[in-house]
């Protein structure tokens, strides 16, 4: 594997610091790279404030055609960012194959986007009219489940609205995020684009930094309200994507063999490490067997390994620290519902079998915490009402579906969900030209769309008097 560099004003920097990268699947150094400093943060920092005006007054369609080159490079480099996705993440290749197409994609998109100036009011007296100005320097912070996607999909709207951009990764996944630096050094002016990793002391520094204008931030919850708690000193913009705990209601109407395979996909996405995968699975009593049945077989059939297998459709999960607390998790499942398929874990490698636990309700923290990896519960109910409550009990609001075979029905029960976004037959139905952000606790702001890109931008308002 080639050296890794940080990119700081333009430059491929080195650090004192050297941050071990483990292999989920193996629990060996996959490699070494640096480690973002204080200094070498503060120093990223300054560059970005010095290049902000020029990036600013760079003409909106150059910098769209920048952030095509970005997407063009990105193609042309997808399979060693596809090699590196899996070997700091675990996914399966097909995984991160799909992720280095979304990453491209998310850039082609955002370079469609305009911010045209609108004219509010034209009389004989006034001319008002509304400019979207970017903010200023802009820094991503993300986490360790996409870390390619997420890290794109922060950078192309910041970049695309005039900001300068810092993207920090998460400790445990820096390497596709280093790599992308590096191949966009040329791509991106000096300044414009820094990339520091680090190895977990980054992070509340860019929170709290008066230059920093606003942060833009995937991760826990937890940790969101930290970073909104440093950013009040300055009054940063934010946008929060945080944790979820979603909710699939499946009606009695459904026709379980074709639904099974869908719900199994989307509660397992990711190795359950998807902030919008299903996590409580509320199924209607009529049909609470034949869904048991089907998803235990289906968990039973995975099949678990190394990403690097193409056999493999679920690799381990990212990380010791999660390893350990989906670990606590499997040994409390027993006191709380049936466990009738996984619940087993193996090492090397942090691997932990598909997991389904029935005749489990709430009250424990299988199914009231967001659990964060392949262990799903499914609870039972009787009537529409009493499941739509039970789901919004919630201090989540991330996603939520509704599975019926009366889809009109569907959407009414899919609209009393507490959620940023519900969907009928279907979950995590996400696309670049469309709005995504959570309800109650689970965020701030949307990512993605028109909308997502206005997050990065200020509204002007220019008022001319004609008399
Ligand atoms: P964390 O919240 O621990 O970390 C996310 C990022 O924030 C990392 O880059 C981390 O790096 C950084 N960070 C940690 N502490 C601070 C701090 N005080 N100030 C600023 N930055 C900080 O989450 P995980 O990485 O463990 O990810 C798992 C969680 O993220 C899950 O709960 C999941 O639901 C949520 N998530 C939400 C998504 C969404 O879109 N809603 C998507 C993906 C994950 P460092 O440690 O270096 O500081």
């Amino acid at each position: 594997m080639n050296p890794f560099h940080l990119l700081i004003d333009g430059q491929l920097v080195g650090s004192t610091q050297v941050l071990h990268v483990i292999d989920p699947a193996t629990e060996q150094v996959v490699a070494e790279c640096p480690g973002g400093t204080p200094e070498l943060a503060n120093s990223a920092i300054a560059a970005a404030k010095r290049a902000f005006p020029a990036w600013r007054d760079t003409p909106y369609a150059a910098r769209a055609e920048v952030l095509r080159t970005v997407a063009r490079v990105i193609d042309e480099n997808a399979e060693e960012l596809s090699r590196l996705i899996t070997a700091e993440q675990g996914k399966p290749r097909a995984a991160a194959d799909f992720e280095t197409v979304m990453a491209a994609a998310v850039c082609r998109y955002v370079a469609s986007v305009t911010l045209d100036t609108e004219v509010l009011e034209d009389d004989a007296s006034h001319r008002v009219l509304r400019r979207h100005v970017p903010l200023g320097v802009v820094a991503g912070i993300v986490a360790w489940n996409f870390p390619l996607v997420m890290a794109v999909y922060k950078m192309a709207p910041a970049l695309l609205a005039g900001n300068s951009f810092l993207l920090k990764p998460s400790p445990t996944t820096p390497l596709s995020a280093l790599r992308l630096g590096e191949l966009l050094k040329d791509v991106v002016p000096p300044g414009v684009l820094s990339v520091i990793s680090d190895g977990g002391d980054i992070g509340p520094l860019l929170t709290r930094h008066p230059d920093i204008a606003k942060i833009s931030f995937t991760g826990s919850t937890v940790t969101g309200r930290s970073v909104m708690r440093n950013a009040a000193d300055s009054l940063k913009r934010l946008t929060l994507e945080l944790g979820g705990n979603d909710a699939a209601i499946v009606l009695d109407d459904v026709d379980v063999a074709s639904i099974a395979p869908k719900l199994f996909a989307l509660a397992f996405l990711n190795s359950g490490q998807t902030c919008m995968a299903i996590k409580r699975i509320f199924v209607q009593a009529a049909v609470y067997e034949e869904v048991c049945t089907a998803l235990a077989k289906l968990a039973n059939e995975a099949i678990v390994g190394n990403g690097l297998d193409p056999k493999t459709q679920f690799g381990p999960l990212q990380n010791r620290k999660q390893f350990e607390t989906i670990s606590r998790l499997l040994d409390l499942a027993p006191r709380y519902g049936k466990v009738i398929a996984g619940g087993t874990v193996e090492r090397p490698g942090f691997y932990v079998r598909p997991t389904i636990v029935r005749d489990i309700e709430e009250g424990n923290p299988l199914v009231d915490e967001e659990v964060f990896g392949p262990v799903r519960p499914i609870l039972k109910f009787t009537t529409v009402n009493e499941a739509v409550e039970r789901a919004n009990q919630s201090p989540y609001g991330l996603g939520g579906s509704v599975w019926t075979a009366d889809s009109v029905k569907g959407a009414e029960i899919a609209s009393r969900l507490e959620c940023g976004s519900a969907w009928v037959n279907q979950h995590f139905a996400v696309a670049p030209q469309i709005p995504f952000g959570g309800a109650k606790q689970s965020g701030l702001g949307v990512e993605f769309s028109r909308d997502g890109l206005l997050e990065y931008t200020n509204s002007q308002v220019i008022n001319i008097a004609k008399t």
